[in-house]
C-alpha cells in the first residue's frame, strides 16, 4: 500500500515521528546543513522542524552520534535557516 508510513526519530526530543514531518540534517566538512530534498547521500539526523528540538539536539551533542562524527560541528547555517523560517 502507498500509505505506509515510516516512522523516525527525532534527533532533539527523541520523540518517534513520522518520517515525511521531519527535515533531515547532515554535515558536510563539520558543518551541519539541511537536506533539503533528500539529495546528499551522506549520514543523516531526523529532526522536527523546531528550534527547541535543535537546540537540544545541539546540547546533547545528538548530531555527533547521529551522524557518526567526532570533531567541532558548524551548527550556524542550520540555525540561521531555522531562525529565518520559524515564525
Ligand atoms: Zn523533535
Amino acid at each position: 500500500m502507498s500509505d505506509k508510513k515510516t516512522i523516525r526519530t527525532c534527533v532533539g526530543c527523541n520523540k518517534k515521528e513520522e518520517k515525511n514531518k521531519l527535515i533531515r540534517i547532515i554535515q558536510q566538512n563539520g558543518e551541519l546543513l539541511i537536506d533539503h530534498k533528500n539529495l546528499l547521500g551522506s549520514r543523516g539526523a531526523n529532526l522536527h522542524k523546531s528550534l527547541d528540538c535543535l537546540n537540544w539536539a545541539i546540547k546533547t551533542k545528538a548530531f555527533h552520534k547521529a551522524l557518526k562524527f567526532s570533531g567541532a560541528l558548524n551548527t550556524s547555517q542550520v540555525l540561521n535557516e531555522f531562525s529565518s523560517e520559524v515564525p
